[in-house]
């Protein structure tokens, strides 16, 4: 058996007054059950609307985002609520999110309470084993979130999000606010829940490294329109798309192929260009790329790519 959870269709959003943002267009993707999924993009690439939309924190405005055969954004606020547990968010900074004036077990148990779990010594207990996991220790159950650091926070965030056993989790740049070497602690605690738990994981970041440590797949947004997918392992051996090169050729180092510079900045999603939205920094631009946007179609086993010219 296996669980799909696709998100499709068109969201504007309102910036301003009177201009509508395409913060996200077009993007269809299906999540499998127990993968890790990577999202990677620039600053702007919809990353983080794709995230809320997903969650119903935005509605689309267009397209359907599927889960056990239940359109999310049709459901009514009650239906959606139960759903919620199954749905957990974890941000790029939990601290915002920590109540200062309670304690991390107080903070951890609330969605327990939450969700109906009425025996405090079950609550207790769970948020006990989940401190574990995340490598704190029992003694942090009785301090305030202002006595951790940016990684023991993050650490309280991931806790906090797992322990109402969710089916998916959703990470938007969760690892993008710490120092390197804590990333990679971050990171480890979370692959090896991921890999405990079965957890299907949404990964967001624009990080290009973190996202091909910890992702099963990847798929690579550009003003918010997804430019290529693919399996981790064939998108680093042989990245199709000229955005996707582009990319990689500019972070990762010993890299087989010369460097591909990219022109210019990213366009603003208020006024996306014609036609393919990264003709405008594409070296291998034609007429054809302004006029005509490429469809993304499946150029290798797995490996969906949005160009006119990759074969
Ligand atoms: Fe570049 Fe054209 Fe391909 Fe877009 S469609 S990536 S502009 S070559
Ligand atoms: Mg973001």
């Amino acid at each position: 058996l296996s669980k799909s959870f696709t998100a499709s269709g068109t969201l504007e959003k309102l910036s301003g007054k009177t201009k509508y943002v395409r913060a996200v267009n077009n993007v269809s993707f299906q999540l499998n059950k127990g993968e890790v999924y990577g999202l990677v993009g620039e600053s702007g690439s919809g990353k983080s609307t794709l995230a809320r939309t997903i969650l119903q924190l935005t509605k689309p405005s267009s397209g359907e985002v599927l889960y056990k055969n239940q359109d999310l954004t049709a459901l009514k606020i009650n239906e959606m609520r139960k759903l919620r547990k199954d749905l957990q968010l974890i941000f790029q900074d939990p601290f915002s999110s920590l109540n200062p004036r309670k304690t991390v077990g107080q903070i951890l148990e609330e969605p327990l309470r939450i969700h109906g779990v009425k025996k405090a010594a079950i609550r207790q207990e769970k948020a006990l084993a989940l401190l574990e996991q995340v490598g704190l220790q029992t003694e942090h159950y009785f301090r305030y979130p202002h006595e951790f650091s940016g990684g023991q926070r993050q650490r309280i965030g991931i806790a906090r999000a797992l322990i109402v056993d969710p089916e998916i989790a959703i990470l938007d740049e969760p690892v993008s606010a710490l120092d390197v070497s804590i990333q990679s602690q971050i990171l480890n605690i979370l692959k090896a829940l991921q890999k405990n738990l079965n957890l299907t994981m949404l990964f967001i970041a624009h990080d290009i490294s973190v996202v091909r440590y910890i992702s099963d797949r990847i798929g690579v947004l550009y003003l918010g329109e997804m430019m290529e997918e693919a399996d981790t392992d064939s998108l680093f051996a042989e990245p199709l798309h000229p955005y996707t090169q582009a990319l990689f050729s500019s972070v990762l180092d010993g890299s087989k192929k010369e460097r591909i510079p990219l022109k210019g900045e990213i366009p603003s999603p208020l006024a996306p260009p014609s036609g393919c939205v990264f003709h405008t920094r594409c070296p291998f631009a034609t007429e054809l790329c302004k006029e005509q946007k490429p469809k993304l179609r499946e150029v290798r086993a797995g490996q969906r790519v949005a160009c006119h010219f990759v074969k």
